[in-house]
This record gives C-alpha cells, structure tokens and sequence, in this order.
C-alpha cells in the first residue's frame, strides 16, 4: 500500500514537472509561430514588433522555470551503465552478475556470498554491450554530479583492477561513487576535475588482480556508494599492518563504508522527488550503538548532518558519542553525550546489539555472542579504531 500511494505522488510531480514543462514549451512555441506568421502578413508597425518581443522574452522566462522545475525534481543518482533491467521485476538476472553456479543474488549488495558469510560491498551490473570477440563495451557514466576524488589505472595493484572514485555532496553529505574492473579510464580524468551526471568516465572491462579473474559472460562493472571513514587513513594503516603495502592512499576500499545502492535506485524510481539520501541514511537499520568516549574524530567534522541533538549534552557539554553502525559498519547516527550519561571507563562500550539485524546480516563479524553477553569482535574494533584515529 505505501509503495503505491508514493508511487502515485511521484507521477504527480512528474505530471507538473516534466508534462507540465514540456506542454508549456509546445504550447508557448506553436503561439509564437503563429505570431510571427501573422504579424509578418501585416503591414509592419513598431508597437506590434515591440509586443511580439515582449511575448517573446515571457516565453523564454516560462521556458527558463519549466527547465528548472525539471532540474529540481531531478534523481540524485543515476544507473551507472545502460543496463536499466534493475527496474523490471524477475529479470534481475539481467542486472546482476552471478557468481559462477549461483543466482543472481550474488551480484547484489549484502551478506550475499559463502551462505551469508561474505559481504559483497557493491552491485555486479551486467554487460549490455559486446564487441565481436565478446568483450564489453559499455560506457560507465558518473552517478551524480561530482569531483573526481581518485582513478586507479594499475590494474594490478587491486582486486578492483582499473577503477574510478568520485566525490559527490547530496542533501550536505558527502558521499562517493566507486566503478571497479574497468577496461580504460576516460584518458584526461585526473583527480579534481568536475563530472557532471551521466557523463561518460570509462569503459566497463574485466581488469582484476584476482588469480581466477573475470570470465567473459561475467562481464560487469562493480559500483558502490559510500561514506568516507577517515582521511588519516594511510597513517592508521601503517600503524594496524606494519610492513603492509597501501597503493591506494585513503582510496582504499576499507576507508568506504558503503550503503546498498540497489535500495536507493528502488527508492527513488518509487517516491521521486520526495527520495532524500540524508532520510534513507538516517533510517538505516541499527546492528549496534557503541559509545566512544572521545569528542573529536573526523568522522564527526565530516558528517555534521548525521549528528543527533541531545539537551543534556548541550546543557551540560559533551563527554562522548553514542554511535550507531549498520551491518555493513556504516556509522550512521551519532548522539553527544553528557559525562553524567556515561558510566563505564572503557574508550568503546558496546551498548546495544539488534539480535534481529544481526542473524540477517552477520557477515561483517562487527559483534559477537560469548556465553550470552555480546560484545565487540575484532572487525567491530578495528573499525572503531579507524574512525576515531
Ligand atoms: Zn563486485
């Protein structure tokens, strides 16, 4: 029912934007011709060219607010490839990219892969095109409008192969795209550059470092969405893996944290205009609240937007943060607290763990169950750690 009763407000707002714009340039156009048509029969008097001018000029701005209206109902995110089968229900396998002798499924965002077990951080969007030896071709486009944040173009030095990061800020919060197993990076992308939605950045390929790599009739592009945990990354790895290789800086795929783009695209083909990405963040499904007994980490300057209010703490000042993580680890709420809301001494507290959430997703491995008491597992951790270094 709540499906259909936003889908019937989303036609509405395409109706008064879409129909609404194109009618009134139609309409405004076949006038004018008209217009033209007569007053060029007529003998010619200056009042009458000055009016057609006048009309003239109503028309533009008309034309002008009926391209806006289009502009701002707009999706924030658009599919990566020409391969728009995620909208057509029971031809998912269309979509996604199985995993050799498994449903397509595999290919989706999730605790999808090893029964459960394997989280697979991003979407296997299937090949569309192919040349005549079989190899993809498909442009791969920018999701939104953004900067160019990183571009990998040593395939060999991820399991992603050639891949592209992008920056982009919807609703005030940052969050970045990311397009893996690329066959080439459009030439001039360099890190900084602006790329608008839709615009062409590379062309899917089958690029991995990988023993087993890509077979063909896998072709697929890997695309995520994420957060961004910490640009001190490079130094926080140094420190957790000493003597580890980092090729990728703080573009390393641990440093994002990524939400399940799938949900996103349904959501916004379903409700329109009315999809925000701050709301879809904030509603996320709570794994676990841990309290963080520190007062500033980067995660807190760089998401502002996500940051709950607290009287108490506002009162009586801040002695922590209670955060709250999805399955996946994606700090998605954060609430100041007062010293006199905090009890134990300990840096990180596990306060809460959703037993629900965790037997559906538990490939993460944030939390686990020890004689009855939960607590927090090493992954659990380790990402604390990351996100307050
Ligand atoms: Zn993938």
């Amino acid at each position: 029912m709540v499906v259909r009763a936003t889908g019937r407000t989303w036609n509405i707002q395409r109706r008064t934007g879409f129909g609404w714009a194109r009618g009134a340039i139609v309409v405004g156009f076949r006038w004018l011709t008209r217009r033209w048509l007569r007053h060029y029969h007529r003998p010619r008097r200056l009042p009458a060219r000055l009016s057609l001018a006048r009309a003239g000029a109503a028309f533009l701005v008309l034309a002008a607010f009926a391209c806006a209206g289009q502009h701002a109902i707009a999706q924030p995110f658009r599919l990566p490839t020409a391969n728009r089968f995620l909208f057509d229900q029971g031809a998912e396998d269309k979509f996604f990219a199985a995993t050799p002798g498994k449903t397509w499924t595999t290919g989706c965002f999730g605790c999808v892969r090893s029964d459960g077990w394997q989280m697979h951080e991003g979407l296997d969007i299937r090949s569309v095109q192919r040349d005549k030896h079989g190899e993809p071709t498909d442009p791969v486009m920018a999701t939104a409008d953004g900067t160019v944040a990183y571009v990998n173009t040593r395939p060999s030095l991820s399991n992603y192969g050639n891949y592209v990061v992008l920056r982009h800020v919807i609703e005030g919060v940052e969050v970045y795209s990311l397009y893996a197993h690329l066959h080439s990076v459009r030439a001039e992308l360099k890190a900084g550059e602006a790329v608008r939605t839709g615009e062409v950045i590379g062309v899917m390929g089958r690029t991995a470092n990988t023993r087993q790599g890509i077979a063909k009739d896998r072709a697929h592009v890997h695309f995520e969405l994420n957060l961004f945990l910490n640009e001190r990354f490079d130094a926080w790895h140094r420190k957790t893996f000493p003597g580890q290789r980092n090729d990728h800086g703080a573009w390393n795929g641990q440093n994002l944290a990524g939400v399940d783009p799938r949900t996103i695209f349904l959501a916004e083909r379903n409700q329109g205009a009315g999809f925000s990405f701050l709301n879809f963040l904030r509603g996320q499904t709570d794994l676990c609240r841990v309290l963080v007994r520190q007062t500033d980490f980067p995660w807190l300057r760089r998401y502002p937007a996500l940051i709950r209010r607290n009287p108490v703490a506002e009162r009586e000042g801040v002695a922590g943060y209670e955060l709250a993580f999805n399955f996946n680890g994606v700090p998605f709420a954060a609430t100041p607290r007062a010293a006199s809301e905090i009890r134990g001494r300990a840096r990180f507290q596990l306060l809460s763990v959703n037993e629900a959430e965790y037997r559906r997703n538990p490939c993460r491995k944030l939390v686990r169950s020890r004689g009855g008491r939960w607590e927090l597992a090493g992954n659990g951790l380790r990402l604390l750690d990351l996100l307050t270094y």
